[in-house]
């Protein structure tokens, strides 16, 4: 598929619900807005795929007709940092949203790592590194060849998943692909991307640790987010001006590094700020 800047939404936005589209129906609806890429939400999977297979494939050869980019985002009920028994549950949950990702031939399936509960970070990043390497292994027994796992970046300071962690995951274990929502290392770092420097900075921290390649081929998630010292509180639309960060700032060094990357939006109104980041990126490579 075409590698270029593309923008959509985190799970089906509301007017497409309201118009009781089918899954099979949303890559033509989301082309019909000149968008590219949708995120299949499983957040809420248990041990099995919660889709039929034959719907997956519908879905697969409506998102090659129309060009759409699919990923999808694995279950939230996943803590690889935990008691042996949550990891194992995890693995298991993690391999079914891979089998579907497969099914669907999704590039990617995003995944929260875990929580630090009583571990020290280095112990919990530990523990989590050995079970995906566990989990990846799995999933060339079971034949899942073209999807990746893809660790993101969290906005709480109790979750495994600061910047570092993510790339540090990335680095170990084979057949990752980074996913770095931006809104929640903002959160995190309680408002860090305040200048076009800041966004800079991170591409740059990322190019260094895994290679060009793979700053180029981003998977992003952007909002705007709100925080308190804990990190994230609650996503919000992009014409909120009193949350960051920017999407023009990050526009800028996408144009300047010459990326490519996939953003979702995880907005409150998914699409129509996928629309809005889209038509910003254009006017800063208008303006190149
Ligand atoms: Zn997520």
């Amino acid at each position: 598929m075409d590698r270029r800047p593309r923008f959509g939404p985190a799970g089906i936005p509301p007017v497409f619900k309201f118009m009781k589209a089918t899954l099979s129906d949303i890559p033509r609806l989301l082309r019909e807005e000149g968008l590219d890429a949708f995120e299949y939400e499983a957040v809420q999977w248990g041990k099995k795929p919660q889709m039929r297979k034959e719907e997956a494939q519908k879905l697969e050869v409506e998102a090659k007709r129309n060009d759409v980019w699919l990923s999808l985002h694995g279950s939230y009920f996943i803590n690889f940092c935990g008691e042996k028994a949550i990891v194992e549950a995890s693995k298991q949950r993690l391999i079914a949203c891979a089998t579907a990702a497969e099914w669907m031939s999704a590039h990617v399936v995003v995944f929260h790592p875990g929580f630090y509960g009583k571990k020290s970070p280095m112990e919990a990043l530990k523990t989590c590194t050995e079970a995906l390497e566990d989990v990846v292994e799995n999933m060339v027994s079971l034949g899942i060849r073209n999807v990746r796992i893809g660790p993101e970046t969290m906005g709480r300071t109790y979750q495994l998943g600061s910047l570092d962690e993510a790339l540090n995951l990335c680095e170990t274990v084979e057949r990752t692909q980074l996913v770095v929502d931006w809104s929640h290392l903002h959160a995190r770092d309680r408002g860090c991307f305040r200048t076009v420097e800041d966004f800079r900075k991170v591409a740059g921290r990322i190019e260094n640790r895994l290679g060009t390649d793979s700053l180029k081929t981003l998977h992003c998630h952007f909002t705007k987010i709100e925080f308190t010292d804990k990190g994230e509180r609650r996503h919000h639309a992009l014409q909120e001006a009193r949350y960051g960060p920017d999407f023009r700032l990050l526009a800028r060094v996408i144009v300047e590094f010459d990326l490519k990357p996939v953003i979702i939006s995880e907005s409150p109104i998914l699409d129509l700020d996928a629309i809005k980041m889209r038509d910003i990126l254009q006017e800063e490579l208008d303006k190149s």
